[in-house]
């Protein structure tokens, strides 16, 4: 079977805003852009796969229950606007966590590739043929070490992502204001490319 295209997605500071460890659905403010650009994702034919860092599970600041109960809310809430959620993976792990089941390294953590690589895994991706959107340096670099095309935005820590990653001479292949610019951005890259 022919393999997947998806847009994976950054949650915190890339389609909401990034407000450091919400526990209930209520602290989670969606950017007003984010419905209409994931819905665009899925009308291009791509899967559209959120991939997040979660350690606030890990230093005990939210349980995974809780977790849980925001990403059934967020996916209603997008859904209610033809924007459909693929999948949500998320790393609970921190390396310190008192919790013996959080703690320690893992391979999920961004930028380790082990959360797209069980979406490619479950949903069929082609990773390579796909693009990995997000505010921080982990996002960039997990898009560089799953090969696919990394974008950078400069909502949440993307300023200071941008210059961490000047140091380390990485380059996103597109530095985009928000999720809208970056969507839009792959819409005509892949017009252009047709
Ligand atoms: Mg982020
Ligand atoms: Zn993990």
């Amino acid at each position: 079977m022919m393999k997947k295209r998806a847009v994976f997605l950054d949650r915190d500071g890339t389609i909401n805003r990034d407000v450091g460890y919400p526990n209930s659905y209520s602290m989670i403010e969606i950017y007003p852009y984010s419905f209409e650009a994931v819905r665009k994702i899925k009308e291009a034919g791509f899967l559209a796969v959120i991939v997040t860092n979660q350690a606030g599970i890990g230093k005990g600041f939210i349980e995974e229950k809780n977790l849980h109960d925001i990403h059934r809310k967020l996916r209603l809430d997008f859904a209610k606007k033809k924007a459909v959620f693929d999948g949500i993976y998320y790393c609970p792990h921190y390396e310190l966590s008192e919790i013996p089941q959080y703690r320690g390294a893992c391979s999920c953590r961004k930028p380790n590739p082990g959360m797209a690589q069980q979406a490619a895994r479950d949903l069929n991706i082609d990773t390579k043929r796909s693009y990995m959107i997000g505010d921080k340096a982990e996002d960039i670099l997990l898009g560089l070490n799953i090969q696919a095309t990394p974008i950078l935005l400069l909502t949440g820590y993307g300023q200071k992502s941008l210059s961490r990653l000047k140091k380390q001479k990485v380059e996103p292949a597109f530095v985009a204001e928000t999720l809208k610019e970056a969507v839009e951005w792959i819409l005509e890259r892949e017009q252009s490319i047709l």
